[in-house]
């Protein structure tokens, strides 16, 4: 329709509010707006009695009939802050995750630009010209301040800073104005990104980017891929490199291609805290392109995310390296996306949207159709059957660069081991020499095990106690420090007792260790080695991890001890042994994927000897020697893993055969839950009988956490969205317990 002076149409936009209840409403456009406004701005819009921010989601739009709309009433940015593609790609996520659509815009914009928070603005002077000399003399009298401004705009090649002028001379703001109203003087706004480049932790460790010149292996990743490039249409990729065989440097390679052709890429990794190799490589080996690399990670300020999301809409900077939620970047003219290390469940959201990275970030490319990559040592099974499908294009690297060996594993085990020792059994003869020989030599150790702590639980051997979180269903671990008994679930501490809670024995013993112990363990077998603990109890501090990690490259400890934290991507050439101290842990787990993490786990930990010049062994201490995982990854035989364990999970019709959906219910009352959960399952078979196998309703894996009791189901399906179609709407009905909370997870990666 015309507007008041009957000239410029006003349009419609749908936009989603972010207090709206997560759907679109429809707007009409002022006219000052109509020419600018685009899909994935920020606007002002009034919602109800409110102004609430939202995002403009579909421009133009049909209008509704009969409806008098109401305007949009403020542009925030004038950089869209979403890209037209991660709108469609958010509704995508809100459907098959069984979400709404403004958790999804939770997760996908930092908060600081959800808040609409302004930028911080730079504004700088030039000369625009100088008045005639009469009137220039004339200022030089009345107005000496301005002609001294004026002389000074002039004797410099470049803008001044509006304040830095102001300061220097002295003048007032309105004097300044008056200069640029009379076109004096040019005044230039600039939105000032000041932090994004600035974090010291987004530097990265100073890596040398030496030595870069590709293998014949690496060399046919990289042309294959960039064929897919040079196609512009979707293509998923799976490099499947063995550790040590140099996929960082066919990454870089498909960026410095991508970034010299004027397109963006992101590079999604696990953590990108715990990898400041990977961020300090890729800045140096980009650096002669002039690009600026973003680090996007969970330890960034507000301040700093909100720059970063903004430097990449306004097209400052072309590269990402970042973890899961680095997959939304606003670059402009994304060509190229890469998640390293794909297998990593941690790309999966623990809360809601619980998504996974990895395939939002195949559905991400598949929406733009353009390339991405999945690279990894041990590719999970999903993956991995997609390559076989012929879905995805495999590389393969089956090489260490420069031809260095593989490790040799050495497997221990441990029943006999217990039956030979003396003293202690965390750590088996052939170890503890290993380490001597390696002390002898000066060379470097890693020591994994994932369990923090000091001993794993109390135990009362008059009763039979397991001293419990009194909030949880799992035993407190000791940890000596503050002797304090700690939950690893909620955190719960008390003093570490001395007599059984139960019976009041005195008898009570602390069984089981964890990094605490074997640290001392290690400092009385060599007095004199220096040893470094990583877990999540010394690495409190920012930037602990990545001091360590520098100090022990840099020869100042002998014996890196660690959690999980240091079985990732870590690259220290004087590393020749890897003592993996219990390797039952991962294959207890409570989880059909036990078998594909221990595997994992152990291919990946192994990977970490050896990447130098010197030869690497791997230790691993087991109770069942004999196990798949154990024994396939000995052999370094990934194939031979991938297809006994598909077989088996096809067998059970686990995935990657089916998604499996977990439906967790939980609430104070476990009598209550139960109800729910069994209510709940009846009413599912009655409405839509044979809609999907239900397994359940069981007590999850963790029974009990912060007083919340746990009880799951599973349901296992061929299709995520016409399962969750059918479901959600009847779930929308019936679970509306406030005592019972019920959480959804679509390809749940967590199963405790
Ligand atoms: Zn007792
Ligand atoms: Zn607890």
């Amino acid at each position: 329709m015309p507007n008041l002076f009957g000239e410029i149409e006003l349009g419609v936009a749908e936009v989603v509010p972010f207090d709206g209840g997560a759907r679109a409403y429809s707007y009409s456009v002022p006219a000052g707006l109509a020419k600018t406004l685009q899909v994935g701005q920020l606007v002002r819009v009034p919602l109800g009695g409110r102004v609430s921010l939202g995002v403009v989601w579909k421009y133009p739009a049909e209008a509704p009939a009969n409806t008098k709309l109401r305007s949009v009433i403020l542009l925030e940015y004038e950089q869209p802050v979403l890209t037209p593609d991660c709108c469609r790609l958010a509704e995508w996520m809100a459907g098959y995750y069984g979400c709404s659509l403004n958790s999804v815009l939770e997760t996908v914009l930092p908060a600081a630009v959800r808040k609409g928070v302004r930028p911080v603005l730079q504004r700088s002077l030039t000369l625009a010209k100088l008045p005639e000399k009469e009137v220039l003399e004339k200022m030089r009298r009345k107005a000496p301040r301005q002609a001294e401004a004026l002389d000074f705009l002039s004797a410099q090649k470049g803008p001044v800073e509006r304040a830095k002028l102001i300061a220097g001379l002295g003048m007032s703001q309105s004097a300044v104005d008056a200069l640029i109203k009379q076109g004096l003087v040019h005044e230039e706004a600039r939105v000032l990104w000041r932090e994004a480049y600035k974090n010291p932790f987004a530097e990265g460790e100073v890596v040398p980017a030496a030595g870069h010149k590709l293998n014949p292996e690496q060399v046919a990743a990289v042309e294959s891929a960039a064929q897919s490039l040079a196609k512009k249409t979707f293509h998923t990729h799976l490099l499947h490199g063995v550790t040590g065989s140099g996929k960082t440097e066919v990454y870089v390679a498909l960026i410095r291609q991508v970034v010299a052709a004027g397109g963006s890429a992101i590079f999604l990794v696990p953590e990108v805290a715990l990898t400041p190799q990977t961020v300090g490589r890729l800045r140096s080996r980009l650096a002669d392109l002039g690009v600026k690399v973003v680090v996007w990670h969970s330890h960034l300020s507000a301040g700093e995310r909100f720059d970063a999301w903004m430097a990449m809409s306004l097209g400052q900077s072309r590269v990402v390296v970042g973890a899961r939620s680095a997959v939304f970047a606003p670059l402009h003219d994304l060509r190229l996306i890469i998640v390293d290390e794909e297998h990593e469940p941690s790309f999966k959201q623990g809360e809601t949207p619980m998504y996974h990275g990895r395939d939002v970030a195949v559905m991400r490319a598949s929406l733009l159709g353009i390339t991405c990559v999945l690279g990894s040592a041990t590719p999970s099974l999903e993956t991995w059957r997609n390559a076989q499908a012929g879905r995805y294009i495999l590389n393969t690297m089956a090489k260490r660069v420069d031809d260095r060996p593989m490790p040799a594993f050495r497997i221990v085990d441990m029943r006999r081991e217990i039956l030979h020792s003396k003293g202690q059994h965390m750590l088996s003869r052939e170890l503890v020499q290993g380490l001597r020989e390696r002390l002898e030599k000066r060379e470097q150790a890693i020591l994994f095990l994932n369990r923090r702590g000091h001993s794993r639980s109390l135990v009362c051997p008059d009763c039979g106690a397991v001293v419990q979180c009194p909030r949880c269903s799992v035993a407190l671990t000791l940890h000596r420090e503050d002797d304090t008994a700690r939950c690893h679930l909620c955190n719960h501490q008390e003093k570490a007792p001395v007599l059984c809670p139960q019976c009041r024995s005195p008898k009570v013993r602390w069984k089981g260790y964890g990094t605490q112990k074997v640290e001392e363990t290690l400092t009385h077998l060599f007095p004199r080695a220096r040893v470094a603990r990583m877990d999540a109890d010394t690495m409190s501090k920012k930037d602990r991890f990545r001091e360590i990690l520098s100090d022990f490259r840099a020869g100042k400890y002998d014996i890196l001890l660690g959690t999980q934290m240091i079985a990732k991507g870590l690259d220290f050439p004087r590393v020749t042994l890897v003592g993996i101290i219990d390797a039952d842990l991962s294959l207890q787990l409570p989880d059909f994927r036990a078998s594909e993490r221990t595997f994992q786990l152990l291919t990946q930990v192994a990977g970490r000897a050896g990447r130098g010049d010197l030869e690497g062994v791997v230790v691993v201490q087991t109770f069942q020697p004999a196990t798949d995982p154990i024994q396939f990854a000995k052999r370094l035989d990934f194939l031979g893993f991938a297809s006994a364990e598909l077989e088996r999970r096809t067998e059970f019709g686990y995935p990657p055969c089916r998604h499996l959906i977990r439906h967790v219910f939980r609430g104070r009352s476990v009598d209550k839950v139960n109800f729910v959960a069994d209510a709940w399952v009846q009413e599912l078979n009655r409405l839509h009988p044979g809609l999907a196998e239900i397994r359940g309703p069981a007590p999850c894996p963790f029974e009990k956490i912060q007083d919340q009791h746990r009880v799951h189901l599973w349901y296992f399906v061929s299709g995520v969205k016409s399962f969750l179609a059918a479901m959600l709407p009847l779930r929308a009905k019936f679970l509306c317990d406030e005592e019972v909370i019920d959480v959804l997870d679509v390809d749940a990666q967590d199963c405790a």
